[in-house]
């Protein structure tokens, strides 16, 4: 059974970078105003995630990593009024099977925090001997997570995991993402011991600041905001794109639906057809896309892994979203 599961959680977590998306979503269902993340060799060795959120009560503290546990859970609302991060409850229980997890979570109202150690989805001792219970310990409102030795027990998948530095690469690529998207958010990212962060964003600062900390001032300078809304369509869009006479290195697309990172070929080929005509060949645009649809026109959550989204109107709406940035485009710096 547990070779079973092992299989179908590194079906959901395939790398660090999976693991801190789902973990970092966490964060953020719990209202985080602060998500500060460590890791060592790109995670695979430890990757700790913390934030100021509501954190996990005592009680829930036995049952977190079960498998589709947020039904059972005592913070449990209606599944739709939370449709817009994970209902799945697969992330915590996932990460269990593959990796050692420990948990130390202090809510407003208890006197102290917990702190306990999982595997296979549940409660283990912290050591062989000690007893699995959640212990009292110091700590602040929030939830700290701890991921060690991540595919520990899953060496092909270990082992096709090449280079610290690309999982690293990858980690900073979700992170900075999520860090424009929230700007409401201080969100960091650091090497274990070093004290300088790779990625730094301070509570609220605008999207247009934290564009520019994470990928230049630069680009920032260029941005043209974008913003439209249709009821028939039950969409509406908001975001920034770069101005037809400045160009980026490498085409940079930062797509949120329902404020999930996700990947839509439609979308990216039709931006990348609306620059075409205004900037010349081989150069171009940085943008930052939020779209917001009703969570039940889209299937981004059939699978955590599959990230190419697709949803109802998807044509209609691609391409309004056309004629926006074409239109924003032409109007220019107005
Ligand atoms: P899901 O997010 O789909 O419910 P997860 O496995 O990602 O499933 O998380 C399980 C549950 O653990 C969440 O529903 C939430 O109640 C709790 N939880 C996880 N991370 C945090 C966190 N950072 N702060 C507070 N609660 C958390
Ligand atoms: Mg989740």
């Amino acid at each position: 059974e547990d070779v079973v599961n092992r299989i179908a959680a590194g079906e959901v977590i395939q790398r660090p970078a999976n693991a801190i998306k789902e973990m970092f979503e966490n964060a953020l269902d719990a209202g985080a105003s602060s998500i500060s993340v460590v890791v060592k060799s790109g995670g695979l060795k430890m990757l700790q995630i913390q934030d100021d959120g509501h954190g996990i009560n005592r009680k829930d503290m036995d049952i977190v990593c079960e498998r589709f546990t947020t039904s059972k859970l005592t913070k449990f609302e209606d599944l739709t009024t939370i449709a817009t991060h994970g209902f799945r409850g697969e992330a915590l229980a996932s990460i269990s099977h593959v990796a050692h997890l420990s948990i130390i979570s202090r809510t407003k109202d208890s006197p102290c925090a917990y702190k306990a150690h999982y595997r296979d989805g549940k409660l283990t001792p912290p050591k062989p001997g000690k007893p699995s219970d959640p212990k009292p310990c110091a700590g602040n409102q929030g939830t700290q997570i701890t991921v060690e030795d991540l595919f520990f027990n899953v060496p092909t998948r270990r082992r096709a995991l090449k280079s610290p530095s690309d999982e690293l690469n990858r980690i900073m690529d979700i992170m900075s993402r999520y860090a424009v998207h929230n700007s409401g958010v201080g969100v960091s990212l650091k090497k274990h011991g070093e004290t300088s962060p790779l990625l730094r964003t301070t509570p609220g600062a605008t999207t247009r600041d934290n564009i520019a900390a994470i990928y230049g001032s630069k680009v920032a300078n260029e941005l043209l905001e974008i913003e439209d809304a249709d009821e028939e369509l039950a969409f509406k869009v908001r975001g920034f794109i770069t101005n037809a006479n400045y160009s980026v290195k490498k085409p940079t697309l930062l797509l949120f639906i329902n404020h999930r990172a996700v990947h839509s070929t439609n979308i990216r080929k039709a931006l990348d057809s609306v620059y075409a005509a205004y900037l010349p060949r081989h150069t171009h645009c940085f943008a930052y896309i939020s779209l917001e649809i009703k969570p039940e026109h889209v299937d981004v959550n059939v699978h955590p892994t599959k990230k190419e989204v697709h949803f109802l109107h998807e044509e209609d709406i691609v391409e309004r979203l056309q004629q926006l940035v074409s239109k924003r485009l032409v109007g220019g710096n107005m």
